[in-house]
């Protein structure tokens, strides 16, 4: 093989996009995400692609989350038709996502740009499902993929071609921080002589926290004062992590079995379902549980009249909604009418990124708009900073050092000092010197 272009996730952690290059011009794409943050980063999301994608023989995709799969029906525009392979989870998961950012979109003022339903039918078509550790060949490539351990479906990609019997490329995807709630770690990766590796976390640990702990304490609190939980969470997995959490919680009595839960997203209803179908992704704990995500009390709020009911229901109460940093979606009608409250407590359990309503209620902002109306905060907030589905600095570390005969090492998925960091980290503790940190654009050899 012969070169990797970084198109996207080169110094910044959204907006994944690579091309591998064989040395007959045959390509494959490897993710092709959405740039999240600043509006100029999100209009390019829009756009299509300005470079020739005529050589391109396969899309490879390694999970569902939106900075890695954002831009496909961007191909779809295109005139794209080559096929792109994912687990069949992915496959699940990016339906809904995929649909859910039409809206977004439209409700965004994207007009012409904004991607239409019909598109990502185009793009659901051409997918074509693989399994775990069953390699799949497209012209000279053979494509590996690999349990990731990071959300449902999610892999790292091996990828071999046969102009080079050596070389052997290995794109992490997003590394789980395992051992997760729901899903098995990891799948540690054997050989690879170039690494093409995300860096999210690398400058540092997770903390540790009970996370057990703190959340019961919120949900015996609000039991006793007849207050509401509100919980921001996004859908993917961390919605699921908390009905989980709550599920063991009911049975064994440490949450009132009458206290009620209300799921309210319908993206999060979606993806829980799919999750309830999907028992072979399990963890061995999980598997032992016949109804993992259900419990007496839990609510699936799918319309928007059920929804509103909810503040109707008096007693103690724990809301699920959308979205995670508080930046749209039900949770902010739930905001209006319980964040004045001082029988409120707003759990975030999540990255609150600058310049949401979530940063400011984390920040303890006294008084927050939404909406063109402004509210007192009364809401009590707490924060659990260790429920990630991300790997931290000792995790990418441990996965890194089980790799043998690694020559070169690329850094992408994160920002700068954050990568920056873990390149000095690799190098003084595994002993790397071949580490770099590609930017946008740079087409580097594949070793
Ligand atoms: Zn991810
Ligand atoms: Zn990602």
């Amino acid at each position: 093989m012969k070169s990797i272009h970084f198109w996207g996730a080169a110094g910044d952690v959204t907006g994944s996009n690579f091309v591998l290059t064989a040395n007959n011009g045959d390509q494959v794409m490897v993710d092709i995400g959405m740039s999240q943050g600043s509006r100029e980063n999100e209009d390019s999301n829009f756009r299509l692609l300005d470079y020739d994608i005529s050589n391109i023989r396969a899309v490879l995709i390694t999970h569902a989350h939106l900075d890695h799969i954002g831009k496909l029906p961007i191909l779809a525009k295109m005139g794209f038709s080559a096929p792109m392979y994912c687990t069949e989870a992915t496959k699940k998961i990016a339906e809904i996502s995929l649909m859910d950012s039409v809206h977004i979109s439209k409700e965004d003022g994207r007009g012409d740009m904004a991607y239409t339903a019909d598109e990502v039918e185009q793009i659901l078509s051409l997918m074509k499902l693989v399994e775990y550790d069953q390699p799949i060949t497209v012209f000279g490539f053979t494509a590996t993929y690999r349990n990731a351990g990071h959300i449902l479906g999610s892999a790292s990609i091996e990828i071999s071609h046969t102009d080079d019997q050596i070389q052997n490329i290995i794109f992490s995807g997003d590394l789980g921080n395992s051992p997760q709630d729901l899903i098995p770690p990891t799948t540690l990766i054997e050989r690879a002589t170039t690494v093409v590796m995300e860096s999210t976390y690398g400058d540092s640990a997770h903390p540790v926290e009970d996370v057990r702990a703190i959340f019961l304490s919120e949900i015996n609190t609000i039991e006793k004062t007849n207050g509401t939980l509100l919980i921001p969470a996004f859908s993917i997995e961390r919605t699921q992590e908390l009905l989980h959490l709550m599920d063991h919680l009911k049975q064994t009595g440490e949450m009132l079995e009458q206290t009620p839960v209300f799921l309210d997203s319908p993206m999060a209803i979606k993806v829980t379902k799919i999750f309830e179908q999907s028992e072979d992704l399990y963890n061995l704990e999980l598997k032992q549980d016949n109804t993992p995500f259900g419990f007496s009390g839990l609510s699936f709020t799918l319309r928007s009249d059920e929804s509103k009911d909810i503040i109707r229901h008096k007693g103690a109460k724990v809301i699920i909604a959308g979205s995670g940093m508080m930046s749209g979606g039900r949770i902010m009608h739930h905001l209006k009418h319980f964040i004045e409250k001082s029988s409120t407590r707003i759990l975030i359990v999540g990255y609150q990124a600058e310049g949401t309503l979530g940063r400011e209620i984390e920040e303890g902002a006294q008084r927050v708009h939404i909406d063109d109306a402004s509210f007192d905060v009364h809401a009590h907030v707490t924060r659990i900073k260790s429920m990630s589905s991300h790997a931290d600095q000792p995790r990418l570390l441990k996965w890194l050092a089980h790799i043998k005969d690694v020559k070169k090492i690329y850094l992408v998925h994160g920002e700068n000092p954050q990568r920056e960091i873990l390149a000095e980290k690799i190098l003084s503790d595994l002993g790397y010197a071949n580490v770099s940190m590609p930017m946008m654009g740079d087409e580097l050899p594949v070793e």
